[in-house]
Parts: C-alpha cells; sequence; structure tokens
C-alpha cells in the first residue's frame, strides 16, 4: 500500500502527534493531563472542562486530540464564530453522545448568548433555552450527556470572567518551545515526510522558527522544497537561504516583525505607543500583532509591554542596526549634526 503524502493539508494531519510520546514537551501540562485523565477513566466519567491558551500553533488543538484519544472519545470541533446563533449552539450540544469531547477553538469570540447557554451546560449539564418572544415566552431545560468541553484561546484576557471560572478541570497556558525540543520536532516531521536533513539544517531550522512547533514544520517543508528545486543537500546553507528568500532574518523575525519594531523608532522615538496606532500605521489588524507578532518580539526581549503602549529594548535598535537610544527615549543625538537654529 502506498501511504505517500500528497498535498501540504494531507502532510499537516500527519504531522500531528498521535501519541503523548510523540508530542514533546510542555511537561508542565502533560503531567496534570496524565493525573486528571487517569481519575477520571478510574471513576468512569468524562473529565472535567479544559482551557488551554497560548499563541497560535503552540499544540492546543494537538492537545485535545490527544486527550479525546486517551480517553476512547470523539471529538466535535467548532470555534468561537462558527457558532452564531443560540440554536447552532443548542443543536451541537444536543446531538452531543455521552462521552464527548466539544473542542472549541478561538474561543474568546463567542458571543455573549452563546456564552449564556454555555454556563448551565458546562456546570450542571443543563441546556436551558428560552422559547418565543414577549409575554408567551418559555424558558424549557434539557439534560445533556455528560462531555467534556475543551476551549482554546490566544487571548485569554477576552474570555469573559463567569466563562473562565467554568473550567473545572484546569486552565493552562501553553509555553513556546526551547530550541532543543523544537529541533526534536523538525527531526520526527523530516522522517516522517522522508526528508534526508543534516544535524545543522535541523538546529537552523529550530533558532528561527519562533520557538513554535506550526512554524517550523512549515520552514521544514520550504526548506526542503528548495533544496528539491536548487537540487541540493538540506543543509545549514540550505536552510539558510530558503529563509532569506521568505525574508526571515537570523532571529526568526518576519518583515513584519521587523516592520513594527521600525515603526515604533522611526514613528514614536521608541515608545511607548499603543499597539491600535501602531497596527494603523502598518495596515495590519490589531488582533495580528497582538497573537502572532508581539509574543515573540516580547519573548525575544526586542519589546515591552508597558501599561503606557509598547517600547521597544536596545535589543532592538542593534538587532535593526540603529545608534542607540538615548535615555530619554528617541535616537541619540548625532554628535556631528550641527544644530539647526
Ligand atoms: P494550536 O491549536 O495551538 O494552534 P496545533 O495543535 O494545531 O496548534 O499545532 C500545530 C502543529 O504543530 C501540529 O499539527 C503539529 O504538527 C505541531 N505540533 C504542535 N505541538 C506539538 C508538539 N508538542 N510536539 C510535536 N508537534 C507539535
Amino acid at each position: 500500500m502506498s501511504s505517500k503524502p500528497e498535498n501540504e493539508y494531507y502532510l499537516d494531519s500527519s504531522l500531528r502527534p498521535s501519541t503523548w510520546e510523540e508530542y514533546i514537551g510542555q511537561d508542565h501540562i502533560k503531567a496534570n493531563l496524565h493525573i486528571l485523565l487517569s481519575a477520571a477513566r478510574e471513576r468512569a466519567h468524562p473529565p472535567e472542562h479544559l482551557l488551554f491558551y497560548g499563541p497560535p500553533g503552540l499544540g492546543k488543538t494537538t492537545l485535545a486530540y490527544l486527550i479525546a484519544h486517551e480517553m476512547g472519545a470523539q471529538i466535535k470541533t467548532t470555534s468561537g464564530p462558527a457558532i452564531e446563533k443560540v440554536g447552532d449552539v443548542a443543536s451541537i450540544l444536543t446531538n452531543l453522545s455521552p462521552g464527548d469531547i466539544l473542542f472549541i477553538d478561538e474561543a474568546h469570540r463567542l458571543n455573549k448568548l452563546i456564552e449564556e447557554v454555555l454556563y448551565p451546560a458546562m456546570e450542571s449539564g443543563m441546556l436551558n433555552i428560552i422559547i418565543g418572544k414577549g409575554p408567551g415566552a418559555r424558558s424549557i431545560q434539557l439534560p445533556l450527556p455528560p462531555f467534556t468541553l475543551i476551549a482554546a484561546t490566544t487571548r485569554i484576557s477576552l474570555l469573559s470572567a463567569p466563562l473562565r471560572s467554568r473550567f473545572g478541570g484546569g486552565t493552562f497556558r501553553l509555553e513556546f518551545y526551547s530550541e532543543e525540543e523544537i529541533g526534536l520536532i523538525v527531526e520526527r516531521s523530516a522522517h516522517i515526510l522522508s526528508v534526508p536533513i543534516e544535524e545543522s539544517a535541523i538546529a537552523e531550522i529550530a533558532r528561527r522558527s519562533r520557538f513554535t512547533p506550526r512554524i517550523a514544520n512549515q520552514y521544514l517543508k520550504r526548506a526542503r522544497d528548495f533544496a528539491q528545486v536548487k537540487q541540493r543537500p538540506l543543509n545549514r546553507g540550505t536552510v539558510r537561504e530558503a529563509l532569506t528568500l521568505l525574508e526571515i532574518d537570523e532571529l526568526g523575525l518576519s518583515s513584519v516583525d521587523r516592520h513594527i519594531l521600525s515603526i515604533i523608532i522611526d514613528k514614536f522615538h521608541g515608545g511607548p505607543v499603543g499597539v491600535g496606532t501602531i497596527a494603523t500605521a502598518l495596515s495590519e489588524e490589531e488582533s495580528t500583532i497582538e497573537d502572532i507578532n508581539e509574543p515573540y518580539l516580547i519573548q525575544l526581549g526586542l519589546l515591552e509591554r508597558t501599561p503606557r503602549g509598547r517600547t521597544v529594548t536596545p535589543l532592538a535598535y542593534e538587532h535593526l542596526g540603529y545608534p542607540p537610544a538615548s535615555p530619554a527615549g528617541g535616537l541619540a543625538a548625532d554628535p556631528h549634526q550641527k544644530t539647526l537654529l
């Protein structure tokens, strides 16, 4: 039987870990889940509801699938923006079978009315809905089968407090991965994709992948394409060229990341400046900057989030080749420049 992967979609799902051993890192979460799931199995009851948060591509969805696999449960997946009406969520909940896992991605985009249906469903396994309008409206209650809600979000601060408080199984923050962990993920993916790759190439991909497995896998595939088209071995030099072509620099910054930093330096004297203002100056979505760019820039120590807005650090000036910032913010005065009167 030939199982050669044929398209990117297939490749992505084939790279998703299907056992806990293949799921590299996040040891603290895995240890907690191990206890939670073992206890639930012994009680023959679905685990309590869980919330995972952290930047995209760190493995939240994969965790939900691993939990379903371990519990021998079916998983039904949806997302905050996909559930538009109360009727949508009512139909999802009433179609669950006992023990099912309901995975809701982008949970911060659930609207208030939907959240209000979820509270009693999560807390007491009841679906409360109101039928009709005005004085003739009546409320009905339907018991739901026992189920586990697993929600994932990139923006926990946007989740309402009542919703957050209902994840009895725990709220877990996924951390960025270490370079070593990303290296192991790249090595495994290269093996699955049957791509011969040198150690130095694995290290170079790991160094530039924003400490994020999904990005590491993407860069591996782009570097593989580059090696194939140029008929070159997949070594450090090939990875460097492939990523330079994608405008990914030595620190793994994209052109948008660099643009964010240089705009703050050029237009706002290094900050502080609000994220909305940065987004407008860049013609980017504010949420994209907050979800994708900021966490990595902060992790690298190039950007700081202060109560008054975002500020770039001296490291950012250095990385972009600017002269150091003066202590009061902005660029240092050039001693050779004549004062304009
Ligand atoms: P999220 O839901 O947080 O956006 P995903 O769970 O979809 O992230 O992960 C994206 C991809 O990254 C997965 O398909 C998988 O290939 C890879 N991945 C994520 N976490 C891990 C991990 N811990 N070990 C190995 N691969 C991982």
